[in-house]
Protein backbone atom coordinates (compact mmCIF):
# COMPACT_ATOMS: atom_id res chain seq x y z
CA UNK A 1 0.00 0.00 0.00
CA UNK A 2 1.23 3.17 -1.00
CA UNK A 3 0.11 7.13 -0.36
CA UNK A 4 -1.04 7.03 -3.71
CA UNK A 5 -4.12 5.69 -2.60
CA UNK A 6 -7.06 7.25 -1.72
CA UNK A 7 -8.96 7.15 1.52
CA UNK A 8 -11.31 4.87 0.72
CA UNK A 9 -9.12 2.45 -0.94
CA UNK A 10 -6.86 2.80 2.49
CA UNK A 11 -9.68 2.11 4.38
CA UNK A 12 -10.49 -1.29 2.67
CA UNK A 13 -6.64 -2.16 1.83
CA UNK A 14 -4.55 -0.42 4.26
CA UNK A 15 -2.46 -2.29 6.83
CA UNK A 16 -2.75 -6.52 7.00
CA UNK A 17 -1.00 -7.48 3.73
CA UNK A 18 -0.81 -11.24 3.35
CA UNK A 19 2.06 -13.22 1.94
CA UNK A 20 1.65 -15.44 -0.50
CA UNK A 21 -1.35 -18.11 0.58
CA UNK A 22 -1.78 -16.29 3.66
CA UNK A 23 -5.08 -15.72 5.05
CA UNK A 24 -6.79 -12.78 3.15
CA UNK A 25 -8.92 -11.29 6.20
CA UNK A 26 -6.48 -9.56 9.14
CA UNK A 27 -5.53 -12.38 12.09
CA UNK A 28 -6.00 -11.87 15.47
CA UNK A 29 -2.81 -12.83 16.64
CA UNK A 30 -4.11 -14.18 20.32
CA UNK A 31 -0.80 -14.88 21.87
CA UNK A 32 1.43 -13.15 24.60
CA UNK A 33 4.52 -14.46 23.44
CA UNK A 34 6.31 -15.39 20.27
CA UNK A 35 8.98 -17.91 19.71
CA UNK A 36 12.66 -17.48 18.61
CA UNK A 37 15.19 -20.54 17.82
CA UNK A 38 18.69 -18.76 19.28
CA UNK A 39 18.89 -16.73 22.68
CA UNK A 40 20.96 -14.16 20.30
CA UNK A 41 18.24 -13.79 18.27
CA UNK A 42 15.62 -12.58 21.25
CA UNK A 43 18.35 -10.81 22.52
CA UNK A 44 18.67 -8.33 19.61
CA UNK A 45 14.89 -7.60 19.43
CA UNK A 46 15.19 -6.59 23.47
CA UNK A 47 17.95 -4.31 22.46
CA UNK A 48 15.86 -2.71 19.66
CA UNK A 49 18.43 -3.65 17.21
CA UNK A 50 16.36 -5.68 15.62
CA UNK A 51 12.30 -5.50 14.74
CA UNK A 52 10.30 -8.27 15.80
CA UNK A 53 7.73 -9.26 18.36
CA UNK A 54 8.58 -10.79 21.85
CA UNK A 55 5.78 -10.03 24.19
CA UNK A 56 2.20 -8.60 23.50
CA UNK A 57 2.66 -5.81 25.90
CA UNK A 58 4.93 -3.84 23.82
CA UNK A 59 4.07 -4.97 20.46
CA UNK A 60 1.48 -7.76 19.05
CA UNK A 61 1.00 -7.93 14.86
CA UNK A 62 -2.09 -7.96 14.54
CA UNK A 63 -2.77 -4.55 16.62
CA UNK A 64 0.43 -3.25 14.66
CA UNK A 65 -1.79 -3.90 10.82
CA UNK A 66 -4.25 -1.69 12.19
CA UNK A 67 -2.41 1.31 13.57
CA UNK A 68 -0.67 1.05 9.72
CA UNK A 69 -3.82 1.55 8.31
CA UNK A 70 -4.71 4.82 10.49
CA UNK A 71 -1.05 6.38 9.88
CA UNK A 72 -1.21 5.78 6.71
CA UNK A 73 -4.94 7.30 6.43
CA UNK A 74 -3.83 10.15 8.65
CA UNK A 75 -0.55 10.74 6.29
CA UNK A 76 1.77 10.02 9.09
CA UNK A 77 5.60 8.11 9.18
CA UNK A 78 4.70 5.63 12.20
CA UNK A 79 2.00 5.20 14.65
CA UNK A 80 0.87 2.82 17.68
CA UNK A 81 -2.46 1.35 19.25
CA UNK A 82 -3.22 2.05 22.83
CA UNK A 83 -5.90 0.63 25.02
CA UNK A 84 -8.30 3.81 25.01
CA UNK A 85 -8.04 6.92 23.51
CA UNK A 86 -7.26 8.75 27.22
CA UNK A 87 -4.23 6.59 27.01
CA UNK A 88 -2.98 7.76 23.36
CA UNK A 89 -3.50 11.12 24.81
CA UNK A 90 -1.27 10.78 28.23
CA UNK A 91 1.17 8.93 25.71
CA UNK A 92 1.73 11.79 23.39
CA UNK A 93 1.67 13.97 26.24
CA UNK A 94 4.22 12.26 28.39
CA UNK A 95 6.41 10.89 25.77
CA UNK A 96 7.76 14.29 25.66
CA UNK A 97 7.21 16.06 29.35
CA UNK A 98 8.11 15.59 32.23
CA UNK A 99 7.85 17.27 36.01
CA UNK A 100 8.37 20.55 35.58
CA UNK A 101 7.31 20.89 31.78
CA UNK A 102 4.20 23.10 30.92
CA UNK A 103 1.91 22.12 27.95
CA UNK A 104 -0.69 25.27 26.27
CA UNK A 105 -4.15 23.49 25.72
CA UNK A 106 -7.30 24.73 24.08
CA UNK A 107 -10.17 24.95 26.57
CA UNK A 108 -12.60 23.30 24.61
CA UNK A 109 -11.54 19.92 24.80
CA UNK A 110 -13.00 16.59 25.94
CA UNK A 111 -13.66 16.68 29.63
CA UNK A 112 -11.32 13.66 30.36
CA UNK A 113 -8.33 14.98 28.25
CA UNK A 114 -8.60 18.63 30.40
CA UNK A 115 -9.01 16.58 33.83
CA UNK A 116 -6.03 14.43 32.91
CA UNK A 117 -4.03 17.46 32.11
CA UNK A 118 -4.92 19.66 34.70
CA UNK A 119 -5.57 17.24 37.70
CA UNK A 120 -3.33 13.95 36.67
CA UNK A 121 -0.71 15.28 34.78
CA UNK A 122 -0.45 18.14 37.45
CA UNK A 123 -0.03 15.72 40.58
CA UNK A 124 3.33 14.46 38.13
CA UNK A 125 4.48 17.70 37.96
CA UNK A 126 3.67 18.92 34.38
CA UNK A 127 1.58 21.91 34.07
CA UNK A 128 -1.37 23.13 31.80
CA UNK A 129 -2.34 26.10 30.71
CA UNK A 130 -5.79 26.37 28.99
CA UNK A 131 -6.60 29.09 26.39
CA UNK A 132 -9.45 30.12 24.70
CA UNK A 133 -8.54 28.70 20.92
CA UNK A 134 -11.12 31.80 19.34
CA UNK A 135 -8.23 34.44 20.57
CA UNK A 136 -5.96 36.18 18.59
CA UNK A 137 -2.17 34.80 17.66
CA UNK A 138 -0.94 37.43 20.25
CA UNK A 139 -3.04 36.80 22.82
CA UNK A 140 -2.66 32.73 22.48
CA UNK A 141 0.99 33.71 22.41
CA UNK A 142 1.30 34.87 25.81
CA UNK A 143 0.36 31.43 27.44
CA UNK A 144 3.90 29.69 26.21
CA UNK A 145 6.41 29.69 29.11
CA UNK A 146 10.36 28.47 28.84
CA UNK A 147 9.44 25.11 29.99
CA UNK A 148 6.74 24.42 27.31
CA UNK A 149 7.07 21.38 25.14
CA UNK A 150 4.11 21.31 23.49
CA UNK A 151 0.74 22.24 22.10
CA UNK A 152 -2.97 20.50 22.32
CA UNK A 153 -6.38 20.42 20.86
CA UNK A 154 -9.42 18.62 19.04
CA UNK A 155 -9.98 19.35 15.35
CA UNK A 156 -13.76 19.52 16.59
CA UNK A 157 -13.81 19.67 20.21
CA UNK A 158 -16.39 17.18 22.09
CA UNK A 159 -18.46 18.21 23.06
CA UNK A 160 -18.73 22.17 22.59
CA UNK A 161 -18.06 21.93 18.87
CA UNK A 162 -15.60 24.56 18.34
CA UNK A 163 -13.91 23.77 15.05
CA UNK A 164 -9.88 24.54 15.63
CA UNK A 165 -8.20 26.83 13.34
CA UNK A 166 -5.28 24.32 12.81
CA UNK A 167 -2.82 26.69 10.86
CA UNK A 168 -3.11 29.06 12.95
CA UNK A 169 -2.13 26.18 16.45
CA UNK A 170 0.45 25.38 14.09
CA UNK A 171 2.24 28.64 13.81
CA UNK A 172 1.66 29.07 17.34
CA UNK A 173 3.49 25.86 18.16
CA UNK A 174 6.05 26.13 15.44
CA UNK A 175 7.57 29.64 16.50
CA UNK A 176 7.53 28.69 20.27
CA UNK A 177 9.85 25.38 19.26
CA UNK A 178 7.11 22.76 19.72
CA UNK A 179 5.06 20.49 18.17
CA UNK A 180 1.17 19.99 17.67
CA UNK A 181 -0.67 17.37 19.50
CA UNK A 182 -4.22 17.57 17.56
CA UNK A 183 -6.95 14.93 18.71
CA UNK A 184 -9.11 14.06 15.63
CA UNK A 185 -11.26 11.76 16.96
CA UNK A 186 -14.52 13.83 15.96
CA UNK A 187 -13.39 15.08 11.90
CA UNK A 188 -11.59 11.63 11.40
CA UNK A 189 -9.08 11.32 8.94
CA UNK A 190 -12.13 10.85 5.84
CA UNK A 191 -12.97 14.98 6.60
CA UNK A 192 -9.56 16.28 8.26
CA UNK A 193 -6.21 15.41 7.96
CA UNK A 194 -4.86 18.01 10.49
CA UNK A 195 -0.86 16.81 9.16
CA UNK A 196 -1.43 18.57 5.63
CA UNK A 197 -2.01 21.58 7.99
CA UNK A 198 0.41 21.76 10.18
CA UNK A 199 -0.08 19.47 12.99
CA UNK A 200 2.60 16.87 14.26
CA UNK A 201 0.77 14.33 15.92
CA UNK A 202 -2.58 12.96 15.84
CA UNK A 203 -4.23 11.18 18.26
CA UNK A 204 -7.50 9.31 18.43
CA UNK A 205 -10.42 7.53 20.74
CA UNK A 206 -11.25 4.74 18.36
CA UNK A 207 -13.81 3.95 20.04
CA UNK A 208 -15.60 6.61 18.56
CA UNK A 209 -16.12 6.94 14.42
CA UNK A 210 -13.06 4.52 13.81
CA UNK A 211 -15.17 1.71 15.43
CA UNK A 212 -17.95 3.10 14.79
CA UNK A 213 -20.65 0.25 16.37
CA UNK A 214 -19.77 0.92 19.77
CA UNK A 215 -17.61 -2.38 20.50
CA UNK A 216 -14.33 -1.57 21.85
CA UNK A 217 -13.01 1.00 23.75
CA UNK A 218 -9.39 2.07 22.16
CA UNK A 219 -6.59 4.82 21.00
CA UNK A 220 -3.94 5.38 18.25
CA UNK A 221 -1.06 8.09 17.97
CA UNK A 222 -0.19 9.13 14.69
CA UNK A 223 3.55 10.93 13.96
CA UNK A 224 3.82 12.85 10.77
CA UNK A 225 7.75 12.63 11.77
CA UNK A 226 7.63 16.28 10.74
CA UNK A 227 8.85 17.79 13.93
CA UNK A 228 12.53 18.14 13.98
CA UNK A 229 13.56 17.05 17.93
CA UNK A 230 17.02 17.33 16.79
CA UNK A 231 17.12 21.38 16.11
CA UNK A 232 15.12 21.67 19.56
CA UNK A 233 17.96 18.87 21.19
CA UNK A 234 17.49 20.85 25.07
CA UNK A 235 14.01 20.52 25.10
CA UNK A 236 13.55 17.13 24.26
CA UNK A 237 15.88 15.12 25.82
CA UNK A 238 14.23 11.89 26.53
CA UNK A 239 14.75 11.11 22.19
CA UNK A 240 17.77 13.09 21.53
CA UNK A 241 20.09 11.93 24.03
CA UNK A 242 21.17 8.32 25.20
CA UNK A 243 18.57 5.86 27.51
CA UNK A 244 19.87 4.11 29.52
CA UNK A 245 17.29 1.77 29.79
CA UNK A 246 18.01 0.82 26.36
CA UNK A 247 22.05 0.64 26.70
CA UNK A 248 22.52 4.22 25.25
CA UNK A 249 20.12 4.26 22.20
CA UNK A 250 19.27 8.02 21.34
CA UNK A 251 15.77 7.48 19.49
CA UNK A 252 16.58 10.73 16.98
CA UNK A 253 19.60 9.27 15.50
CA UNK A 254 18.73 5.43 15.32
CA UNK A 255 15.03 5.66 14.25
CA UNK A 256 14.77 8.93 12.23
CA UNK A 257 10.96 9.91 11.77
CA UNK A 258 10.07 6.75 13.48
CA UNK A 259 11.77 7.71 16.83
CA UNK A 260 8.30 9.31 19.07
CA UNK A 261 6.07 6.22 18.09
CA UNK A 262 9.79 3.84 19.65
CA UNK A 263 9.98 5.66 22.49
CA UNK A 264 6.52 5.46 23.43
CA UNK A 265 6.14 1.72 22.72
CA UNK A 266 9.92 1.05 23.63
CA UNK A 267 9.49 3.04 27.01
CA UNK A 268 5.62 3.90 27.69
CA UNK A 269 4.29 0.76 26.90
CA UNK A 270 6.70 -1.28 28.55
CA UNK A 271 6.32 0.41 31.56
CA UNK A 272 3.05 1.58 31.87
CA UNK A 273 1.58 -1.58 29.77
CA UNK A 274 -1.66 0.19 27.87
CA UNK A 275 -1.73 -1.83 25.11
CA UNK A 276 -4.89 -2.71 22.92
CA UNK A 277 -6.10 -5.93 23.09
CA UNK A 278 -4.82 -7.57 19.21
CA UNK A 279 -9.29 -8.82 19.75
CA UNK A 280 -10.36 -5.17 19.55
CA UNK A 281 -7.56 -4.21 17.36
CA UNK A 282 -9.73 -6.85 14.40
CA UNK A 283 -12.90 -5.02 15.44
CA UNK A 284 -11.39 -1.81 15.38
CA UNK A 285 -10.04 -2.71 12.31
CA UNK A 286 -14.00 -3.91 10.55
CA UNK A 287 -15.21 -0.89 11.58
CA UNK A 288 -12.51 0.83 9.84
CA UNK A 289 -13.57 -1.05 6.68
CA UNK A 290 -16.34 1.04 6.14
CA UNK A 291 -15.64 4.30 7.77
CA UNK A 292 -15.45 5.87 3.89
CA UNK A 293 -18.87 5.39 3.79
CA UNK A 294 -20.10 5.92 7.50
CA UNK A 295 -18.61 9.16 8.41
CA UNK A 296 -20.12 11.09 4.78
CA UNK A 297 -23.50 9.74 5.81
CA UNK A 298 -23.08 10.57 9.77
CA UNK A 299 -22.66 13.88 7.99
CA UNK A 300 -25.31 14.28 5.79
CA UNK A 301 -27.84 12.50 8.61
CA UNK A 302 -26.72 15.06 10.87
CA UNK A 303 -27.36 18.31 8.59
CA UNK A 304 -30.49 17.64 7.94
CA UNK A 305 -31.44 17.15 11.69
CA UNK A 306 -29.91 20.31 12.62
CA UNK A 307 -31.46 22.18 9.43
CA UNK A 308 -34.85 20.73 11.17
CA UNK A 309 -33.84 21.51 14.45
CA UNK A 310 -33.38 25.23 13.07
CA UNK A 311 -37.09 25.42 11.51
CA UNK A 312 -38.54 24.48 15.29
CA UNK A 313 -40.16 27.09 17.04
CA UNK A 314 -39.83 25.23 20.65
CA UNK A 315 -35.99 24.45 19.71
CA UNK A 316 -34.40 27.62 21.72
CA UNK A 317 -30.70 27.22 19.74
CA UNK A 318 -28.81 24.23 17.66
CA UNK A 319 -25.31 24.45 17.16
CA UNK A 320 -23.41 22.71 14.63
CA UNK A 321 -20.41 23.31 12.62
CA UNK A 322 -21.94 22.35 9.65
CA UNK A 323 -24.43 24.28 9.23
CA UNK A 324 -24.17 27.57 7.42
CA UNK A 325 -24.69 30.39 9.99
CA UNK A 326 -22.99 28.23 12.93
CA UNK A 327 -20.04 30.07 14.57
CA UNK A 328 -17.26 27.48 13.23
CA UNK A 329 -19.81 27.15 10.06
CA UNK A 330 -16.27 28.99 8.02
CA UNK A 331 -13.51 27.25 9.61
CA UNK A 332 -15.59 24.15 9.38
CA UNK A 333 -15.58 24.45 5.20
CA UNK A 334 -11.83 25.60 4.83
CA UNK A 335 -10.15 22.54 7.49
CA UNK A 336 -13.83 19.96 6.29
CA UNK A 337 -14.78 20.65 2.97
CA UNK A 338 -16.78 17.43 2.87
CA UNK A 339 -18.06 17.33 5.91
CA UNK A 340 -17.66 18.15 10.14
CA UNK A 341 -18.94 15.68 12.07
CA UNK A 342 -22.63 13.51 13.14
CA UNK A 343 -22.37 15.43 16.52
CA UNK A 344 -24.64 18.43 17.34
CA UNK A 345 -26.09 20.62 20.48
CA UNK A 346 -28.80 22.26 21.31
CA UNK A 347 -31.00 23.56 23.61
CA UNK A 348 -34.69 23.68 24.02
CA UNK A 349 -36.87 26.82 24.92
CA UNK A 350 -38.16 24.94 27.89
CA UNK A 351 -34.66 24.82 29.04
CA UNK A 352 -33.09 22.22 31.59
CA UNK A 353 -36.84 20.51 32.48
CA UNK A 354 -37.92 20.37 28.74
CA UNK A 355 -34.85 18.63 27.93
CA UNK A 356 -35.69 15.93 30.73
CA UNK A 357 -38.88 15.63 29.21
CA UNK A 358 -38.19 15.68 25.66
CA UNK A 359 -35.20 12.66 25.88
CA UNK A 360 -37.66 10.44 28.08
CA UNK A 361 -40.47 10.81 24.88
CA UNK A 362 -37.86 9.58 22.03
CA UNK A 363 -38.51 5.96 21.06
CA UNK A 364 -35.61 4.98 18.60
CA UNK A 365 -32.96 7.37 19.79
CA UNK A 366 -31.74 6.07 23.15
CA UNK A 367 -29.85 7.86 26.29
CA UNK A 368 -26.29 6.58 25.86
CA UNK A 369 -22.94 8.10 27.07
CA UNK A 370 -21.53 7.49 23.76
CA UNK A 371 -20.93 9.39 20.94
CA UNK A 372 -20.04 8.81 17.57
CA UNK A 373 -21.65 5.61 17.03
CA UNK A 374 -23.72 4.14 14.46
CA UNK A 375 -26.82 4.04 16.29
CA UNK A 376 -28.11 7.84 16.99
CA UNK A 377 -28.35 8.83 21.35
CA UNK A 378 -28.84 11.62 23.13
CA UNK A 379 -27.24 12.95 26.44
CA UNK A 380 -28.11 15.53 28.74
CA UNK A 381 -24.54 16.79 29.81
CA UNK A 382 -26.05 18.90 33.01
CA UNK A 383 -27.96 15.66 34.61
CA UNK A 384 -25.03 13.23 32.95
CA UNK A 385 -21.84 13.89 32.65
CA UNK A 386 -21.62 16.94 34.84
CA UNK A 387 -24.29 15.76 37.51
CA UNK A 388 -22.69 16.77 40.12
CA UNK A 389 -22.34 20.61 39.09
CA UNK A 390 -24.89 23.23 39.80
CA UNK A 391 -26.31 25.02 37.36
CA UNK A 392 -24.38 28.29 38.36
CA UNK A 393 -20.62 25.64 37.88
CA UNK A 394 -21.86 24.06 34.87
CA UNK A 395 -22.28 27.96 33.55
CA UNK A 396 -18.40 28.44 34.96
CA UNK A 397 -17.77 25.06 32.73
CA UNK A 398 -19.29 25.87 29.72
CA UNK A 399 -22.15 23.92 30.27
CA UNK A 400 -25.20 25.17 29.11
CA UNK A 401 -27.56 23.72 32.08
CA UNK A 402 -30.03 22.73 28.85
CA UNK A 403 -27.83 21.72 26.28
CA UNK A 404 -28.62 18.36 24.67
CA UNK A 405 -26.02 16.67 22.98
CA UNK A 406 -27.23 14.42 20.33
CA UNK A 407 -25.07 12.35 18.56
CA UNK A 408 -26.81 11.25 14.99
CA UNK A 409 -26.32 8.04 13.92
CA UNK A 410 -26.20 5.95 10.24
CA UNK A 411 -29.99 5.02 10.33
CA UNK A 412 -32.92 6.88 7.67
CA UNK A 413 -32.74 10.44 8.32
CA UNK A 414 -36.08 10.70 7.99
CA UNK A 415 -37.05 8.09 11.01
CA UNK A 416 -34.18 9.83 13.14
CA UNK A 417 -36.80 13.50 12.24
CA UNK A 418 -40.24 11.56 12.65
CA UNK A 419 -39.13 10.73 16.32
CA UNK A 420 -37.70 13.86 17.56
CA UNK A 421 -40.81 15.31 16.23
CA UNK A 422 -43.05 13.16 17.65
CA UNK A 423 -40.92 13.64 21.01
CA UNK A 424 -40.74 17.42 21.08
CA UNK A 425 -44.80 17.72 20.27
CA UNK A 426 -45.64 14.96 22.46
C1 LIG B 1 -14.00 9.82 23.94
C2 LIG B 1 -12.93 10.77 23.64
C3 LIG B 1 -11.64 10.62 24.19
C4 LIG B 1 -11.31 9.52 25.18
O1 LIG B 1 -11.37 8.31 24.54
P1 LIG B 1 -11.66 6.89 25.26
O2 LIG B 1 -11.52 5.93 24.14
O3 LIG B 1 -13.04 6.98 25.84
O4 LIG B 1 -10.62 6.72 26.32
C5 LIG B 1 -10.66 11.51 23.83
N1 LIG B 1 -10.92 12.51 22.96
C6 LIG B 1 -12.15 12.70 22.42
C7 LIG B 1 -12.38 13.83 21.48
C8 LIG B 1 -13.19 11.83 22.73
O5 LIG B 1 -14.40 12.02 22.19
Amino acid sequence: MSDKHSIDTICIQGGWQPENGGPRQLPIYQSTTFKYATSEAMGKLFDLEAEGYFYTRLQNPTNDAVADKICQLEGGAAAMLTSSGQAATFFSIVNICSAGDHVVSSATIYGGSSNLLTVTLKRFGIETTLVDPDLPEEELAKAFRPETKCVFAETIANPALVVLDIEKFARLAHSHGVPLIIDNTFATPVNCHPIQWGADIVTHSTTKYMDGHGMTVGGCIVDSGNFDWEAHKEKYPGLTTPDDSYHGIVYTERFGKGAFITKATAQLMRDLGAIQSPQNAFLLNNGLESLHLRVPRHCENALAVAEFLQSREDVDWVRYPGLPGDKYYELGQKYMPKGTCGVISLGLKGGRAAAGAFMDRLKMISIATHVADARTCVLHPASHTHRQLSDEQLIEAGVDPAMIRLSVGIEDKADIIEDIRQALEA
